[in-house]
């Protein structure tokens, strides 16, 4: 890692690593592929889980930090506008519709950008991930649909210097994003935009095949599945099967020990760094849900609006008694039989919290569960590591004690 010319930067300084080789965060890494790029110089600043940075990194990238009294922006994070949208020609294959793939698509066509940082599949395993620098539409296409599980982004950043690539699109999720930003000043690019996904609870490849092995009926068939706002997983199968699962019939004694301990400590969950954020947990069920940050957020949009069938962000409901019930629950890792989880899905879905409010109700639900984690596995670092606007919502609701 270390050279001998004093007027080089850390990263120019660095060698290329053997991956792998060296992890700072241990076991809160979330594999965000810093450390397999030489950028892995910086990483005692920029990694999430080592140094979290929320003021500093909204201030930067979009003027301000967010406004902790406004409670949009204290669930949300800083915003120009929420809106929810589907494209009217939706893309088959994709996870939601499709919008992440088309703008990343219309990015490279208008010549936005050179390169669109995305993942796609391995072609041994659908759900292992793998990071390119895609050059063209269909390369972008290919990374259509939500890999689930830990993926190393920003190794691909290596492939950077001497490429010609001068303006980038990435996509990725929060802590990828967090690392990104702080290296952002020492990349070899004239412009960057970056996509953002919401995320919470990914696990390893391994962590994966342990959730689907307890949830599914054919684990080995899944193709797709999503936690939908309808308190349902829904997964589809390779001969076009639909099998859901209400949340409230999870394994939870089971599961509580399969998502990363790395998704166990973010607070990230809405990717405060992107520009713009496309998910669809703050949009009614079937409906992507799109956070605009910033004016390249705006210009991102701009290439695909008038493809939407675009539509106001709604919130219906009361969150607070379903979130505090489900803290306890969760805590005594309580396990419903299968027919009383089915009836207790159908009735929240019918009176329980919509729109924004569900977006709220899965933050609240999130943040409070880490918080605990946190203070009861990392309780030297818990404290630095939940930023103020987690913190503030976490004082929300009783936790259990330590
Ligand atoms: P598509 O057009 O299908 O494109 C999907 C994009 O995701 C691709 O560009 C690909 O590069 C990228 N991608 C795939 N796997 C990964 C990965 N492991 N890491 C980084 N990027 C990846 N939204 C919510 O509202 N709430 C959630 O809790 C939530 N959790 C998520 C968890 C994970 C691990 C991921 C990857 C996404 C999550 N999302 C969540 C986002 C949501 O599931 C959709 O990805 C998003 O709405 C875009 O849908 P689309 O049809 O437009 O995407
Ligand atoms: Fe490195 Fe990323 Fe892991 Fe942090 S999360 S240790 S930056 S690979």
């Amino acid at each position: 890692m270390s050279g001998s010319n004093p007027s080089l930067l850390p990263h120019e300084r660095a060698r290329p690593l053997t991956k792998g080789s060296t992890y700072p965060a241990k076991e809160l890494c979330s594999q965000c592929g810093l450390c397999d790029s030489r950028w892995v110089a910086y990483v005692r600043n920029a990694c999430a889980f080592l140094n979290q940075q929320f003021d500093g990194m909204e201030a930067r990238v979009h003027g301000r930090s967010r406004d902790l009294n406004n409670e949009d922006e204290l669930y949300f994070g800083v915003q120009q506008r929420m809106l929810t949208a589907r494209l009217k020609a939706p893309l088959a294959g994709a996870q939601w519709t499709g919008i992440v793939s088309r703008l990343g698509v219309r990015a490279l066509e208008t010549g936005l950008v050179d390169a669109v940082l995305c993942v796609q599949q391995s072609e041994h395993d659908r759900f292992t991930p793998v990071p390119v620098l895609a050059r063209t539409p269909e390369q972008v296409l290919a990374a259509r649909v939500n890999k689930p599980t830990l993926s190393p982004n920003l190794e691909v950043l290596e492939q950077l210097p001497g490429s010609g690539i001068k303006r980038l699109l990435a996509i990725g999720v929060g802590c990828q994003i967090q690392a990104l930003r702080a290296v952002e000043a020492t990349l070899p690019l004239e412009q960057l935009y970056v996509l953002g996904l919401p995320c919470v609870d990914n696990v390893s490849r391994d962590g994966l095949q342990t959730f689907l092995e307890s949830t599914v009926s054919s684990p080995e068939t899944v193709v797709h599945y999503e936690f939908m706002q309808d308190f349902r997983i829904h997964f589809r199968h390779s001969d076009g099967r639909e099998e859901t699962v209400p949340f409230f019939g999870l394994d939870t004694p089971k599961l509580k020990d399969v998502f990363a301990p790395s998704c166990l400590s973010c607070f990230d969950y809405t990717n405060a760094g992107a520009d713009l954020v496309v998910g669809y947990m703050g949009a009614t069920f079937g409906r992507q849900w799109i956070t605009v940050r910033n004016d390249r957020g705006a210009q991102l949009l701009a290439l695909v609006e008038d493809e939407l069938d675009t539509a106001p962000v709604s919130s219906k409901g009361d969150r607070r008694a379903a979130v505090q019930q489900g803290i306890d629950a969760y805590d005594k890792a309580v396990r419903l039989p299968m027919w009383l989880a089915r009836l207790v899905g159908c009735v929240v879905n019918a009176v329980g919290p919509k729109g924004l409010e569900y977006g709220r109700f899965s933050i609240d639900s999130h943040f409070t569960r880490n918080a605990l984690w946190l203070r009861r596995h990392h309780p030297k670092i818990a404290e630095r590591q939940i930023p103020e606007f987690a913190r503030r919502i976490v004082a929300r609701y009783r936790l259990p004690a330590l």
